[in-house]
Protein backbone atom coordinates (compact mmCIF):
# COMPACT_ATOMS: atom_id res chain seq x y z
CA UNK A 1 0.00 0.00 0.00
CA UNK A 2 1.01 3.45 -0.83
CA UNK A 3 0.16 7.14 0.58
CA UNK A 4 -0.53 9.76 -1.95
CA UNK A 5 -0.46 13.41 -0.32
CA UNK A 6 -2.33 16.50 -2.08
CA UNK A 7 -0.63 19.44 -0.46
CA UNK A 8 -2.58 22.75 -1.61
CA UNK A 9 -2.47 26.30 -0.61
CA UNK A 10 -5.94 25.56 0.99
CA UNK A 11 -5.92 22.09 2.47
CA UNK A 12 -3.65 18.83 2.73
CA UNK A 13 -5.61 15.60 1.38
CA UNK A 14 -3.91 12.20 2.51
CA UNK A 15 -5.13 9.26 0.95
CA UNK A 16 -4.14 5.38 1.20
CA UNK A 17 -3.52 4.06 -2.46
CA UNK A 18 -3.86 0.76 -2.90
CA UNK A 19 -2.31 -1.47 -6.21
CA UNK A 20 -4.89 -0.48 -8.59
CA UNK A 21 -4.13 3.13 -8.21
CA UNK A 22 -7.22 3.32 -5.99
CA UNK A 23 -7.89 5.64 -3.05
CA UNK A 24 -9.26 3.55 -0.05
CA UNK A 25 -9.15 5.95 2.19
CA UNK A 26 -8.89 9.51 2.76
CA UNK A 27 -8.55 12.66 5.33
CA UNK A 28 -8.42 16.10 4.70
CA UNK A 29 -7.08 19.26 7.09
CA UNK A 30 -7.46 22.73 6.21
CA UNK A 31 -4.78 25.03 6.39
CA UNK A 32 -7.15 27.54 7.67
CA UNK A 33 -7.24 25.70 11.08
CA UNK A 34 -3.88 26.76 11.61
CA UNK A 35 -3.72 28.03 14.93
CA UNK A 36 -0.55 29.32 15.62
CA UNK A 37 2.19 27.07 14.63
CA UNK A 38 4.75 27.26 11.68
CA UNK A 39 3.05 26.31 8.76
CA UNK A 40 5.74 23.75 8.43
CA UNK A 41 5.02 22.19 11.42
CA UNK A 42 1.47 22.19 10.56
CA UNK A 43 1.74 20.43 7.21
CA UNK A 44 3.87 17.65 9.20
CA UNK A 45 1.45 17.32 12.38
CA UNK A 46 -1.40 17.42 9.77
CA UNK A 47 0.31 14.54 7.43
CA UNK A 48 1.40 12.32 10.64
CA UNK A 49 -2.02 12.50 12.31
CA UNK A 50 -3.57 11.62 9.05
CA UNK A 51 -1.57 8.84 8.56
CA UNK A 52 -1.78 7.18 11.51
CA UNK A 53 -5.85 7.65 12.01
CA UNK A 54 -5.90 5.84 8.07
CA UNK A 55 -3.28 2.60 9.37
CA UNK A 56 -5.62 2.23 12.43
CA UNK A 57 -8.66 2.26 10.64
CA UNK A 58 -7.24 -0.18 7.87
CA UNK A 59 -5.51 -2.43 10.55
CA UNK A 60 -2.11 -1.55 8.80
CA UNK A 61 0.96 -0.77 10.41
CA UNK A 62 3.39 1.78 9.22
CA UNK A 63 5.75 -1.33 7.71
CA UNK A 64 2.86 -2.25 5.01
CA UNK A 65 3.76 1.52 3.82
CA UNK A 66 6.11 1.08 0.74
CA UNK A 67 6.22 4.67 -0.36
CA UNK A 68 5.05 8.11 0.60
CA UNK A 69 4.25 10.69 -2.80
CA UNK A 70 4.21 14.14 -1.75
CA UNK A 71 2.05 16.45 -4.60
CA UNK A 72 3.38 19.79 -3.35
CA UNK A 73 3.35 23.58 -5.00
CA UNK A 74 6.43 25.61 -6.19
CA UNK A 75 9.61 23.49 -7.47
CA UNK A 76 10.18 20.47 -5.16
CA UNK A 77 13.32 18.90 -5.24
CA UNK A 78 14.97 15.97 -3.23
CA UNK A 79 12.56 15.52 -0.61
CA UNK A 80 12.10 19.20 -0.08
CA UNK A 81 9.47 21.57 -0.44
CA UNK A 82 10.72 24.29 -2.17
CA UNK A 83 9.51 28.13 -3.18
CA UNK A 84 6.32 27.25 -2.20
CA UNK A 85 5.09 30.82 -2.51
CA UNK A 86 1.39 30.52 -1.91
CA UNK A 87 2.28 28.32 1.47
CA UNK A 88 5.16 30.85 2.48
CA UNK A 89 7.65 28.08 2.47
CA UNK A 90 10.98 28.76 0.92
CA UNK A 91 13.00 25.77 1.22
CA UNK A 92 11.51 22.68 3.82
CA UNK A 93 12.77 19.22 4.17
CA UNK A 94 9.77 17.56 4.53
CA UNK A 95 10.85 13.71 3.83
CA UNK A 96 13.47 14.10 6.67
CA UNK A 97 10.78 15.59 9.08
CA UNK A 98 8.11 12.77 8.42
CA UNK A 99 10.55 10.29 8.49
CA UNK A 100 11.45 11.29 11.59
CA UNK A 101 8.38 11.16 12.80
CA UNK A 102 5.99 8.14 11.03
CA UNK A 103 8.94 5.67 11.51
CA UNK A 104 11.93 4.64 14.13
CA UNK A 105 13.45 1.96 12.54
CA UNK A 106 13.24 2.55 8.51
CA UNK A 107 12.55 5.61 6.32
CA UNK A 108 10.09 5.18 4.18
CA UNK A 109 10.82 6.37 0.87
CA UNK A 110 9.18 9.63 0.36
CA UNK A 111 8.98 11.15 -2.83
CA UNK A 112 7.51 15.50 -3.30
CA UNK A 113 7.31 16.75 -6.90
CA UNK A 114 5.48 19.67 -8.46
CA UNK A 115 1.62 19.40 -7.56
CA UNK A 116 0.49 20.59 -11.23
CA UNK A 117 3.13 18.04 -12.64
CA UNK A 118 1.73 15.31 -10.90
CA UNK A 119 -1.97 15.83 -11.74
CA UNK A 120 -0.89 16.10 -15.29
CA UNK A 121 1.11 12.33 -14.94
CA UNK A 122 -2.12 10.88 -13.73
CA UNK A 123 -4.36 12.51 -16.29
CA UNK A 124 -2.06 11.29 -19.22
CA UNK A 125 -1.58 8.11 -17.58
CA UNK A 126 -5.63 7.46 -16.91
CA UNK A 127 -7.45 10.37 -17.20
CA UNK A 128 -8.51 12.98 -19.92
CA UNK A 129 -5.14 12.97 -21.80
CA UNK A 130 -5.07 9.56 -22.63
CA UNK A 131 -5.58 9.62 -26.12
CA UNK A 132 -3.45 12.57 -26.86
CA UNK A 133 0.14 12.31 -27.64
CA UNK A 134 1.10 16.15 -27.16
CA UNK A 135 -0.89 17.80 -25.15
CA UNK A 136 -1.12 20.57 -21.98
CA UNK A 137 -1.72 19.95 -18.59
CA UNK A 138 -3.31 23.37 -16.62
CA UNK A 139 -3.83 23.22 -12.95
CA UNK A 140 -5.77 26.34 -11.78
CA UNK A 141 -6.12 26.04 -7.90
CA UNK A 142 -4.51 28.77 -5.33
CA UNK A 143 -2.32 29.49 -8.47
CA UNK A 144 -1.49 28.36 -11.72
CA UNK A 145 0.75 25.28 -12.63
CA UNK A 146 1.11 23.27 -15.78
CA UNK A 147 2.90 20.32 -17.52
CA UNK A 148 3.61 19.73 -21.05
CA UNK A 149 3.42 16.24 -23.12
CA UNK A 150 5.14 16.35 -26.41
CA UNK A 151 4.86 12.70 -28.57
CA UNK A 152 3.58 11.18 -25.35
CA UNK A 153 6.31 12.24 -23.54
CA UNK A 154 7.06 14.33 -20.56
CA UNK A 155 8.83 17.23 -20.48
CA UNK A 156 10.44 17.13 -17.56
CA UNK A 157 12.52 20.48 -16.75
CA UNK A 158 15.68 19.77 -15.51
CA UNK A 159 16.22 23.13 -12.57
CA UNK A 160 13.20 24.63 -11.35
CA UNK A 161 9.44 24.17 -11.49
CA UNK A 162 9.36 24.92 -15.88
CA UNK A 163 6.21 25.15 -17.56
CA UNK A 164 5.36 28.11 -15.15
CA UNK A 165 2.64 29.14 -16.98
CA UNK A 166 0.94 30.86 -14.14
CA UNK A 167 3.78 33.25 -14.12
CA UNK A 168 3.77 33.95 -17.67
CA UNK A 169 3.25 37.93 -18.14
CA UNK A 170 -0.14 38.58 -19.42
CA UNK A 171 0.04 42.70 -18.45
CA UNK A 172 2.56 45.24 -18.33
CA UNK A 173 2.33 47.10 -14.99
CA UNK A 174 -0.53 44.67 -14.41
CA UNK A 175 -1.58 43.60 -10.32
CA UNK A 176 0.92 42.29 -8.29
CA UNK A 177 1.55 38.45 -8.04
CA UNK A 178 2.67 36.09 -4.99
CA UNK A 179 5.82 35.61 -7.04
CA UNK A 180 7.27 39.30 -7.33
CA UNK A 181 6.28 40.36 -10.51
CA UNK A 182 3.38 42.21 -12.07
CA UNK A 183 0.78 41.29 -14.66
CA UNK A 184 1.15 37.34 -14.26
CA UNK A 185 -1.43 34.90 -16.34
CA UNK A 186 -1.72 33.45 -12.29
CA UNK A 187 -2.31 37.00 -11.05
CA UNK A 188 -5.61 37.20 -12.77
CA UNK A 189 -6.94 33.63 -13.35
CA UNK A 190 -6.11 31.25 -10.54
CA UNK A 191 -8.98 30.24 -8.10
CA UNK A 192 -7.71 32.05 -5.51
CA UNK A 193 -8.42 35.92 -7.39
CA UNK A 194 -11.33 34.92 -8.94
CA UNK A 195 -13.14 33.55 -5.77
CA UNK A 196 -11.84 36.49 -3.87
CA UNK A 197 -12.91 39.21 -6.11
CA UNK A 198 -16.55 37.33 -6.75
CA UNK A 199 -16.79 37.28 -2.90
CA UNK A 200 -16.13 41.22 -2.74
CA UNK A 201 -18.10 42.24 -5.16
CA UNK A 202 -21.13 39.75 -3.75
CA UNK A 203 -20.49 40.97 -0.17
CA UNK A 204 -19.71 37.34 1.04
CA UNK A 205 -16.95 37.11 4.06
CA UNK A 206 -15.50 34.23 4.74
CA UNK A 207 -15.29 30.72 3.12
CA UNK A 208 -17.90 29.56 0.52
CA UNK A 209 -17.74 26.40 -1.19
CA UNK A 210 -17.49 26.10 -5.73
CA UNK A 211 -21.26 25.09 -5.21
CA UNK A 212 -22.69 27.85 -3.70
CA UNK A 213 -20.86 30.95 -4.96
CA UNK A 214 -22.05 29.47 -8.35
CA UNK A 215 -25.32 29.12 -7.19
CA UNK A 216 -25.13 33.27 -6.03
CA UNK A 217 -23.17 34.24 -9.36
CA UNK A 218 -26.22 33.10 -11.15
CA UNK A 219 -28.32 34.87 -8.84
CA UNK A 220 -26.63 37.70 -9.81
CA UNK A 221 -25.73 37.56 -13.31
CA UNK A 222 -27.77 40.76 -13.91
CA UNK A 223 -25.58 42.98 -11.81
CA UNK A 224 -23.37 44.49 -14.72
CA UNK A 225 -20.62 44.66 -12.09
CA UNK A 226 -20.70 40.50 -11.83
CA UNK A 227 -20.93 39.90 -15.54
CA UNK A 228 -18.03 42.42 -16.02
CA UNK A 229 -15.93 40.38 -13.71
CA UNK A 230 -16.90 36.69 -15.04
CA UNK A 231 -15.94 38.02 -18.83
CA UNK A 232 -12.78 40.13 -17.51
CA UNK A 233 -11.50 36.67 -15.79
CA UNK A 234 -12.76 34.59 -19.40
CA UNK A 235 -10.84 37.10 -21.43
CA UNK A 236 -7.41 36.93 -19.74
CA UNK A 237 -7.87 32.89 -18.91
CA UNK A 238 -8.30 33.04 -22.71
CA UNK A 239 -5.34 35.51 -23.26
CA UNK A 240 -3.20 32.89 -21.31
CA UNK A 241 -4.72 29.98 -23.17
CA UNK A 242 -3.89 31.24 -26.38
CA UNK A 243 0.02 31.92 -25.41
CA UNK A 244 0.30 28.52 -24.35
CA UNK A 245 -1.59 27.17 -27.77
CA UNK A 246 0.42 29.29 -29.89
CA UNK A 247 4.05 28.47 -28.44
CA UNK A 248 3.49 24.62 -28.30
CA UNK A 249 0.33 23.29 -30.32
CA UNK A 250 -1.11 20.58 -28.16
CA UNK A 251 -3.45 18.55 -29.51
CA UNK A 252 -5.76 18.99 -26.17
CA UNK A 253 -5.28 20.99 -23.18
CA UNK A 254 -6.88 19.89 -19.88
CA UNK A 255 -8.02 22.24 -17.31
CA UNK A 256 -7.67 20.77 -13.49
CA UNK A 257 -7.24 22.22 -10.33
CA UNK A 258 -10.08 23.58 -8.04
CA UNK A 259 -11.16 26.18 -11.09
CA UNK A 260 -12.33 22.96 -12.84
CA UNK A 261 -15.29 23.38 -10.22
CA UNK A 262 -16.43 26.50 -11.81
CA UNK A 263 -16.94 24.72 -15.31
CA UNK A 264 -20.81 25.71 -16.38
CA UNK A 265 -19.36 29.68 -15.67
CA UNK A 266 -16.19 29.71 -17.05
CA UNK A 267 -15.16 27.17 -19.49
CA UNK A 268 -17.83 26.80 -22.78
CA UNK A 269 -17.34 30.76 -22.79
CA UNK A 270 -13.64 30.64 -23.03
CA UNK A 271 -13.78 28.25 -25.83
CA UNK A 272 -15.84 30.66 -27.51
CA UNK A 273 -13.42 33.37 -27.92
CA UNK A 274 -11.25 34.06 -30.45
CA UNK A 275 -7.84 36.08 -29.45
ZN1 LIG B 1 3.94 35.58 -10.91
Amino acid sequence: MKIGIDLGGSHIAIGLVDDNSEIVEKRTYYISEKKNQPIEDYIVDSIVKGINEILDSSSLKIKDITQIGIAAPGSPKDGHIKNAVNLGIEDFNIAQELNKKLSKNQDIPIKVINDGKSAALAEKQIGSLKEFSDCVFLCIGTGIGGACFINNEFLRPKRNAGFEFGHMIIRKDGEMCNCGNKGCFEAYCSKGKFKSKMQELLSIPGYIGAKDLIIKIKENLYNDEVRTLLEEYIDNLAIGISNIINILEPEAISIGGSMSHYEELIFGRTKRKNI
